[in-house]
């Protein structure tokens, strides 16, 4: 494994969790360990439904216009955006799960499946915790997880802190930046939403209110795999519905608990272990326990830092198990993989 950025921080993390659990035991006692932070009442997310998804990238497409981002050449081209991966000029991609001959949608063997990858805005984001400058804040209504690029010193500690490898840095541009979907929370203003969703031809991607794709999540998977049933295209409330027959689901929301819930949550007919996103976190949220010890640190007098190296290595703890190296897409299943 080559030596990239993130595994310096985490390597220099490590050495902080050390010293942590070394402090820890003289802190103070009585230091109280907080709970997850809930997903606020008028909360708002995105429901990617991988069975829906054909792969047409309309979403990427669109992601890049209202965002002004530029294209990724990938292959040499020059002429296409063919981003692989989450990037410093992609805050949205869809990847491929294949597997042998690829001949059925949503089969894990000999079969394909899609994947969105984008940020999460958890409910309880390591990347807030982390930020030492307030440059990575939740919005207390919508819990969208934003970024103020006026406030970021480019320390990079959101980089290192995400358990889901979200937050890229802009190492290739005079005036780097954090880049990460903040759920077109400036269209929002004009009375727009994200506009991945907007775009979406199937509803793969709906935007909407938490609590409405919460209900929207329950319909689907109590749906009759095979009889045909109605999907609702950009938000679930939008009327407009296109007929397709309902299908198998994996028994997983991916989202729902994971490092604490997220409000971008995922339905799939392929296990998650087989797609780009990192399986066994625990549903207590990494933040909650990196500012519990950070409080006890404080009380103990000790640098907070140090507590800021643990949620660090917290977070690359609970993910290691799925990846071993930065990049998802270096990720190997022995029956697939997916690009
Ligand atoms: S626009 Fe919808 S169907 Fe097309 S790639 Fe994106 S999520 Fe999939
Ligand atoms: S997915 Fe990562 S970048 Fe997005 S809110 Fe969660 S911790 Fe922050
Ligand atoms: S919500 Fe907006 S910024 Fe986020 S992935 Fe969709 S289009 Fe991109």
């Amino acid at each position: 494994m080559t030596i990239t950025r993130r595994n310096f921080l985490r390597r220099a993390a490590a050495g902080g969790t050390a010293a942590v659990a070394a402090c820890a035991t003289l802190a103070p006692a009585g230091a109280e360990a907080r709970e997850n932070l809930k997903v606020p009442d008028n909360a708002v997310g995105l429901l990617f439904d991988g069975t829906l998804c054909i792969g047409c990238k309309a979403c990427m497409s669109a992601c890049k216009e209202v965002n002004n981002l530029p294209l990724e050449d990938t292959i040499g081209e020059k002429l296409w955006d063919t981003p692989l991966e989450l990037s410093g000029k992609t805050y949205n991609v869809i990847k491929v799960y294949q597997s042998g001959t690829m001949e059925t949608k949503d089969k894990a063997e000999n079969g394909f499946a899609h994947i969105k990858r984008s940020c999460l805005h958890c409910a309880d984001p390591s990347c807030v915790s982390a930020c030492p400058v307030s440059a990575m804040t939740k919005d207390k209504q919508t819990g969208i997880v934003g970024y103020d690029k006026d406030a970021c010193i480019g320390c990079r500690y959101c980089v290192a802190a995400c358990p889901f490898g979200v937050p890229q840095f802009q190492y290739d541009t005079p005036k780097p930046e954090i880049a990460k979907c903040q759920l077109c929370k400036h269209r929002m203003a004009e009375g727009k939403f994200a506009a991945c969703a907007e775009v979406c031809p199937t509803g793969a991607t709906l935007f909407g209110p938490y609590k409405a794709l919460s209900a929207e999540i329950d319909r689907r998977r109590a749906m009759k795999p095979g009889e045909l049933a109605e999907f609702p295209r950009r938000t679930p409330d939008s009327g407009d519905m296109h007929e397709k027959a309902a299908p198998q689901y994996v028994d997983y929301v991916y989202g729902q608990k994971d490092a604490g819930g997220t409000q971008v949550r995922y339905l799939s007919g392929v296990a998650f272990d087989r797609l780009a996103l990192p399986m066994g976190l625990p549903e207590r949220a990494f933040a909650a326990d990196s500012e519990t010890m950070q409080h006890t640190l404080y009380g103990g007098m000790i640098l907070p830092v140090v507590a800021l190296a643990g949620l660090v290595t917290a977070a690359w703890r609970g993910s290691k198990n799925h990846h071993d190296d930065d990049d998802f897409d270096m990720f190997d299943h022995p029956e697939g993989g997916h690009k």
